[in-house]
């Protein structure tokens, strides 16, 4: 009997139908049913039913249950069924009960062949999960079960065959304040509060709409372009709550955002320019930006990497070069230092560092320059005391950036001992620092740079993130007021307030016996007032501009170069 069946052209067609292949588990759902529909007659069937346990996984945080009925000849009567348990190799079972007609039970010949069927469908239904599954992990970022980079790019593919890609917008976006999770709490924790993230993220996305994580805490929307300003404004404030150490706690995170419209738009790969072109602006204009891409920024965005891409060339070529600022002993008009600051002499004409410094703090090369400044600075005293001249100490500044660096104080002292200079000659000025960690590594490497002899100096004081708390706890000789501090001459509201805090800002400067440094002091009348509050060092145009070195030898050169301001 079983050889017979087996040639038999329908239970041929059945065997054909379940080795097909499905592309989605509805297909395979529904050819299952139709080979059941040829099987069950002469197999005997009345019902068959199965059910699907798969486990807690990443791409199914919720683990999969299913119970599906694949055939019913709508007879109550059911009888024993024959039950097969397979095992699915990602884990968890694929359970298939299949019921005998008329109450009966199947005889040992039509078991053998019903198991051979089963099995065929448990093969069918397996190699469909794993399709499934090798599909989703193709297109799913594994940390947090968003969409990855190719499934935005067939997403986009899609709009742009439908021609509905002008009727969306997409946002390039950084999670701000993510990086202060991973360092308070373990990456551990950090991947879940992302997860949690990016779920909240793809929760407040339409179903014809997009979130995709490209890496790191970057991500990207592509969203009908009606729901821009709402979604912009909820980025700007996601609150997700963690379980940790037994507390609730809640994190608000914004995001700095580049936003983009996608006209014109005609291969997937394009999507992404002009909003990534915004997100850089935004990252220049400050953490927490958001910035529409605009023609006239992608020019500001060129001229930044060109600036980057021409800097170590320019350094070899010598194309920077040291301007030398005096500081000025209040009390007796002596010259009581210099701030060494550089210049770009680029193509003839002379940029200033504003315009070329925070592109390399950002990009990183900034701490070859400031080395750079500091050799050109030791190599100018050497000079000058082998030739028996006067020096003074000379402070150079140091970007923040150098703070990631391991060994940037053994790197400071090579220099200065390869040119054999007196290390109290040499002052390092640093900016305060954002970042709470920062604080702790700032506090290290002044002690070291203290241990050696080495001066240091927080410089734009009060226009950071520093803490009056920060001047109390680390060790710093001397702080610069930042030049907006400054009381100005002029009569102007709230003048009276300023006048305060500033004499305030010196007197705990000066009862935390650390010296202060007033920068950009331009008129006599400043320097009286700053003389009575008991400041005890200026810089500024009132005595010099930053000079050329040759006007600053000059300086060094004369005995009084201060006396009748
Ligand atoms: P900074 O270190 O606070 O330097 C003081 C800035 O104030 C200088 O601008 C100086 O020219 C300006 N200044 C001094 N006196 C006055 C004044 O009376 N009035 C006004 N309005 N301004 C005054 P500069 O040279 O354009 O430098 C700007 C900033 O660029 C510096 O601020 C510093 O943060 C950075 N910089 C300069 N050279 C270097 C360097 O070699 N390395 C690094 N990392 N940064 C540098
Ligand atoms: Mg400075
Ligand atoms: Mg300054």
């Amino acid at each position: 009997m079983n050889k017979e069946m087996i040639i038999d052209p329908e239970i041929k067609a059945m065997f054909e139908l379940l080795a097909e292949d499905a592309s989605t588990m509805e297909a395979c759902m529904a050819k299952i049913k139709c080979s059941l529909s040829i099987a069950a007659e002469l197999f005997h069937i009345n019902k068959v039913e199965l059910k699907l346990e798969a486990p807690v996984s990443k791409l199914c945080p919720e683990g999969q249950r299913a119970v599906e009925v694949l055939y019913d000849t709508g007879d109550a009567s059911d009888g024993e069924p024959n039950i097969s348990v397979f095992p699915l190799t990602s884990g968890g079972t694929v359970t298939i009960m299949d019921y005998p007609r008329d109450q009966s039970k199947f005889s040992s010949k039509e078991l053998e062949l019903h198991n051979m069927l089963l099995r065929q469908i448990f093969y069918k239904i397996s190699r469909t999960m794993t399709q499934n599954l090798l599909q989703q992990v193709m297109m799913t970022d594994m940390s947090t079960g968003v969409a990855n980079q190719d499934y935005l790019m067939h997403f986009a593919g899609g709009l742009i065959a439908s021609g509905q890609i002008a009727n969306y917008n997409i946002i390039f976006f950084n999670v701000h304040n993510f990086k202060y999770v991973n360092k308070v709490f373990s990456y551990e924790q950090g991947d879940i509060i992302l997860r949690n993230y990016a779920q909240h993220i793809k929760n407040i996305m339409g179903n014809d709409e997009i979130v995709a994580r490209l890496g790191g805490d970057n991500f990207v929307l592509v969203f009908h372009k009606e729901r821009r300003e709402k979604l912009i404004e909820q980025l700007q404030n996601i609150r997700i709550h963690h379980q940790w150490q037994m507390k609730e706690r809640e994190f608000v995170f914004g995001a700095t955002i580049g936003v983009s419209n996608l006209n014109g738009i005609t291969v997937p790969r394009a999507i992404m320019g002009r909003a990534s072109i915004a997100y850089q602006a935004a990252r220049q204009k400050g953490v927490g930006s958001v910035v529409e891409f605009s023609p006239e920024i992608e020019q500001e965005i060129l001229a930044n990497q060109s600036i980057v891409s021409n800097f170590l060339p320019a350094l070899q070529a010598k194309e920077f070069v040291i301007y030398y600022q005096p500081k000025v002993n209040v009390a007796d008009r002596t010259m009581y230092g210099a701030e060494a600051l550089v210049r770009w002499i680029r193509n003839g004409k002379m940029v200033p560092p504003m315009q070329f410094i925070p592109q390399l703090e950002r990009e990183g090369s900034v701490c070859k320059l400031d080395y750079y400044v500091l050799e050109s600075v030791c190599a100018f005293l050497k000079d000058r005391q082998n030739k028996g001249l006067s020096v003074v100490p000379i402070s150079v500044n140091y970007s923040r950036r150098h703070l990631e660096e391991e060994n940037l104080v053994e790197r400071t002292l090579e220099i200065i001992d390869r040119y054999g200079v007196d290390h109290h000659l040499i002052e390092i000025e640093l900016t305060e620092s954002e970042d709470f960690q920062n604080y702790e590594i700032m506090s290290e490497i002044i002690d070291e740079f203290k241990a050696n002899g080495i001066g240091t100096s927080i410089d734009d004081f009060g226009t950071g993130f520093s803490s009056l708390n920060m001047i109390k706890e680390v060790d710093l000789e001397t702080i610069k007021i930042d030049k907006s501090f400054i009381p100005l001459e002029t009569d102007y509201p709230g003048k009276d307030r300023d006048l305060v805090m500033f004499h305030s800002i010196v007197q705990l400067i000066n009862e935390l016996d650390k010296k202060s440094i007033a920068e950009g002091v331009e008129t006599v009348e400043q320097l009286e007032y700053l003389k009575g509050v008991g400041c005890d060092i200026v810089q500024g145009y009132v005595f010099d501009k930053p000079l050329p070195q040759e006007i600053f030898e000059e300086r060094l050169a004369s005995a009084h170069p201060y006396e009748n301001i």
